[in-house]
């Protein structure tokens, strides 16, 4: 059955999380209120934040303002690096919500794991379990982790992360990471699902455009949906916010295959953090 911009997946916890999302890093200001509340208005049920961008009260007033009912839109935020640990985790969430507005997130993550001091990351996630048992998030999931992070991860967890934000688009398959989530239950949630726009001049990605009727960004956007990867594109304009909306078409699958091709791979995001093979 073909997807529509209210179609959710069931996350490993029963929450049912939407397919499409805001992503919001560098959405500051007044404009960040603005396209969060057109967003909202204009399909959108979700929006992705973390305390890293700086912007969370500005979300706050643009879901408020959007008219929308808490219960009907789904809340991102993340811990940052510095707010890792036991104590620090759940007091800069307490202030989270207060930014937000709201007494509870739809789905809270780890931003980074600190592979420098992992027993830090493990108290976070002790923290976060027990924020969850107390109502203040429906969710709790990681991002930025790898294979081997996850398993790392898993031998301490009591609860198994329901999502793992990572960089994953076109240019950049991460099937391996896919397929070991995949076995796990926890569902990949795209960020830089666009590759930052870079590469939207792609010739394969061009050719495929033709046949769709559609952008190469929508292309790129679809490819992960057809995937069943839930995906976060962020643009501070309304045209292409709603652009970004329309991705929800069957590829087939040559097309899918072709995509799965693309190459040569790139990764966008890196973190001073990660070491070297990451
Ligand atoms: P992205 O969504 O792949 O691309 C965003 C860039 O593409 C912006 O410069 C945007 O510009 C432009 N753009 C958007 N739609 C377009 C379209 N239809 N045609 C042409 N250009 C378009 O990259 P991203 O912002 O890195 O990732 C998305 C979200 O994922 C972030 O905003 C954030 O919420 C999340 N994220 C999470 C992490 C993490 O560590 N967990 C890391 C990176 C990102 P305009 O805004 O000017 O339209």
């Amino acid at each position: 059955m073909e997807k529509t911009i209210q179609t959710t997946t069931e996350l490993n916890n029963g929450v049912e999380i939407p397919y499409l999302g805001l992503g919001t890093w560098q959405a500051r200001g007044s404009t960040c209120k603005e396209v969060v509340a057109f967003a909202l208005t204009h399909g959108y049920s979700m929006i992705d934040t973390a305390q890293a961008y700086g912007n969370e009260s500005r979300i706050g007033q643009g879901w408020k303002a959007s008219g929308r009912k808490r219960e009907d839109i789904f809340l991102t935020t993340k811990i940052r690096n510095s707010n890792q640990g036991y104590q620090s985790s759940q007091r800069s969430f307490q202030q989270s919500l207060e930014n937000l507005q709201t007494d509870y997130v739809d789905l809270l993550l780890i931003h980074w794991p600190d592979i420098g001091d992992f027993d830090r990351t493990i108290e976070t996630w002790q923290a976060m379990i027990e924020m969850q048992n107390e109502g203040l998030c429906r969710s709790i999931g990681l991002s930025n982790f790898t294979i081997p992070l996850i398993e790392r991860l898993l031998e301490y967890a009591k609860v198994v992360p329901v999502v793992n934000q990572v960089e994953f688009h076109t240019f950049l398959y991460q099937k391996e990471l896919l397929e070991f989530c995949r076995e796990k239950d926890v569902q990949i949630e795209a960020y830089s699902p666009i590759a930052r726009a870079r590469y939207l001049e792609n010739d394969t990605l061009q050719k495929i455009t033709k046949k769709y009727d559609k952008t190469a960004a929508q292309i790129m956007l679809a490819w992960c949906v057809n995937h069943n990867i839930v995906v976060i594109p962020k643009s501070v304009h309304e045209g292409r916010i709603q652009e970004n909306a329309n991705i929800f078409f069957d590829l087939d699958d040559e097309d899918m295959r072709a995509l799965d091709q693309l190459g040569p791979q790139r990764r966008l995001v890196t973190s001073l953090d990660q070491p070297p093979s990451w």
